[in-house]
């Protein structure tokens, strides 16, 4: 299941490898026994994120896997 979390400043993009800076959003996919960390660029690049407009402001948000809902 995916997880949206904001960094601490010690996480790591599993995609592109860069460190994910203090209170940035980051997405965690789990599945069975592997734990993938992706960044905001990296989870939209791979379709797990997406931006809503809402009242003339950006939303960043991130599909949480099976249900088809939003975390
Ligand atoms: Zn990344």
């Amino acid at each position: 299941m995916n997880r949206g979390c904001v960094s601490l400043g010690n996480v790591q993009c599993g995609g592109c490898h860069r460190i994910v800076a203090h209170s940035e959003r980051y997405l965690i996919i789990e599945e069975d026994d592997t734990t993938l960390i992706l960044c905001v660029d990296c989870s939209l690049n791979k379709g797990y994120a997406h931006y809503k407009e809402d009242k003339g402001e950006r939303i960043l948000t991130f599909f949480s896997e099976g249900v088809g809902g939003e975390v």
